[in-house]
């Protein structure tokens, strides 16, 4: 399976997940904490769902244009099922920066609904520049946060976290896993004293 198609297949799970959850407290960080009076909603959770319906018909939309199709605006659930087909034919025609862009843009919505669930720790840093950056200023490092799947057949069972220490720079999508850290610490160095 394509990272988007992943992507969408796990978003396509969660995204109903988050009306249930507006009105749940924050569970982020493991704290009490309560709902305020004024504050009916979880705004995580209201942010998320907000993104997710208005990015997701808008990106099947540019993405239908880009490969030299139309697609009307539909609900999201119809958009995940076609921003796949959409990915492998930008392959096909080449569309290397179209391709990643869509790739990056999925993945993100997928981090920000799981932290807006629950379901992803905090990441840690930032921890330095990106060495693989070409821009100005370049992306900032950050320690990914332990992350949680649900099961897809069986919502009710207890989500299953996955320890995978990572380092990665979310602007251009760099990621480097524990063993490549020594490498990865040559590079920022090297960038440092350039
Ligand atoms: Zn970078």
């Amino acid at each position: 399976m394509t990272d988007v198609a992943a992507a969408c297949a796990e978003l396509a799970t969660l995204a109903p997940l988050l009306t249930p959850a507006l009105r749940r407290d924050r569970r982020d960080s493991g704290r009490y904490s309560r709902l305020e009076p004024l504050s009916l909603f979880n705004t995580d959770v209201l942010l998320a769902r907000n993104r997710l319906v208005y990015e997701i018909p808008a990106a099947a939309i540019r993405s239908a244009h880009l490969v030299h199709e139309t697609w009307p605006w539909r609900p999201i659930g119809t958009c995940l099922r076609v921003l796949p087909v959409y990915a492998s034919r930008m392959e096909a025609l080449n569309m290397a920066t179209e391709h990643r862009q869509l790739e990056m843009l999925t993945r993100a919505w997928v981090l920000q609904t799981k932290r807006a669930l629950g379901l992803r720790r905090p990441d840690v840093g930032p921890l330095a520049d990106c060495p693989r950056c070409d821009t100005h200023p370049p992306g900032q490092l950050w320690m990914a946060g332990a992350e949680a799947s649900l099961n897809p057949r069986d919502l009710t069972a207890p989500p299953h976290w996955v320890h995978d220490p990572r380092v990665y720079c979310p602007l251009c999508g760099a990621s480097w896993p524990e063993p490549e850290w020594d490498h990865l610490a040559r590079l920022v160095t090297v960038r440092e004293m350039a």
